[in-house]
């Protein structure tokens, strides 16, 4: 019996993708190895986070890295890092008043539900441009919102945003005009790999990425890369220091679980990486397209905007709905979670399956409508 089955948690089978309410993704056996490792020794927990961020540093050709517990409590202390640089001061030494007085701009399109990280901090909040609104939002528009009291512009870069922002590059330009830092949230920007250095290079000041997502990290981890003046703000406040970054508590564990996934990511072949999701869309779709009841066809990109197919399955001709086979899919053993796209057709997301998986998968379909 394991740890799941005492606990009468039912393991999945997930054809969703790298969604955190289910586990995120799987670690390999090398990271639980290397974690295993570090929880049975007693370090210097601060040599460790400063050793690992150089590391992680030149893996990933940045300036710096910090190693914390989440991309969303890394949004927060990439904030809290620009607010301080904004004000002058180090970390520990901002007042409550510093913090309300400084102000991020964030385009409307890209509020979030992650981005209550701003509120918890307590900067004040300034939002540009339109939801939904196709027309960019005009560069004048941008530098007449910038002021003194400007600390930051916070971007997000997702599949999931609305239009009616900026482009990344327009974005860019308009705070280096105003020598403002540019705080980016690529929480689930990955793959491909290169972007944890992209973002960085064309000018954005610091790039947060979840490690609990592609990068196949501990859940409870995440990556702040960047300009090396701000990362050395953290420090001196982030965990395991005391101050405002105290309570995002990061383990020797996580610390060195994500290093470890990030060597592996780097070292993969992204190539058969990708071949692997075009192979499994293909199989899909040859076992359900045999069937008159099912549609199946490769879609690109995925809805995070990751450049992985996944695969369309539409039920032709059925008086079933999508919600019902969902419904029935969950009530396998193991239980196996898609998504809907629409009333009558469901996604079947590669990343987070095995070739084993997908074809188990795609055989509980065609049970359902014998
Ligand atoms: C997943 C995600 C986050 C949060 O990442 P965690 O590592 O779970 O904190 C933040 N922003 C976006 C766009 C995400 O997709």
């Amino acid at each position: 019996m394991g740890i799941y089955e005492e606990l009468h948690v039912p393991r999945i089978i997930n054809a969703m993708g790298t969604y955190t309410i289910y586990g995120g993704s799987k670690m390999s056996s090398q990271t639980i190895e290397d974690m295993k490792d570090a929880a049975a020794s007693f370090i210097d927990l601060n040599l460790l986070q400063k050793k690992t961020g150089q590391a992680i540093a030149r893996l990933t050709l940045n300036e710096a890295a910090y190693v914390c517990n989440g991309a969303a409590a890394g949004i927060y202390l990439g904030l809290l890092a620009a607010v301080a640089l904004h004000c002058g001061k180090k970390i520990r030494y901002l007042t409550r008043q510093d913090l309300k007085e400084s102000q991020i701009l964030v385009f409307r399109s890209h509020r979030s539900p992650y981005d209550i990280v701003m509120e918890q901090l307590g900067v004040s909040v300034t939002e540009l441009a339109y939801s939904n609104h196709t027309l960019p939002c005009p560069q004048e528009d941008m530098d007449a919102a910038i002021s003194h009291r400007t600390a930051a512009i916070y971007y997000l870069e997702s599949g999931w945003t609305a239009p009616g922002a900026p482009s990344l590059k327009e974005t860019i330009e308009a705070a280096k005009r105003h020598g403002l830092p540019i705080i980016l949230d690529a929480a689930a920007m990955l793959p491909p790999a290169d972007n944890l250095w992209k973002y960085t290079k064309a000018g954005v000041d610091l790039a947060v990425f979840s490690g609990g997502k592609d990068l196949k990290g501990p859940q409870a981890s995440g990556l702040i890369l960047g300009r090396k003046e701000l990362i050395d703000l953290l420090l001196e406040s982030a965990f395991p220091k005391h101050g405002y970054g105290r309570f995002l508590k990061v383990g020797k564990e996580e610390i060195v679980g994500l290093y470890s996934a990030l060597k592996q990511y780097l070292a993969q072949d992204q190539e058969a990486r990708l071949q692997d999701a075009e192979d499994q869309v293909k199989l899909a779709c040859s076992i359900l397209n045999a069937h008159p009841g099912y549609q199946a066809a490769r879609s690109y990109p995925n809805e995070a905007g990751q450049p992985i197919p996944r695969v369309l399955v539409n039920l032709t001709g059925q008086s079933a709905d999508a919600k019902d086979i969902l419904c029935y899919l969950s009530c396998c053993s193991p239980p196996i979670i898609a998504s809907a796209a629409d009333q009558s057709s469901f996604y079947l997301n590669p990343m987070t399956l095995t070739k084993e998986e997908m074809e188990w998968i795609c055989s509980q379909i065609l049970l359902y409508s014998r």
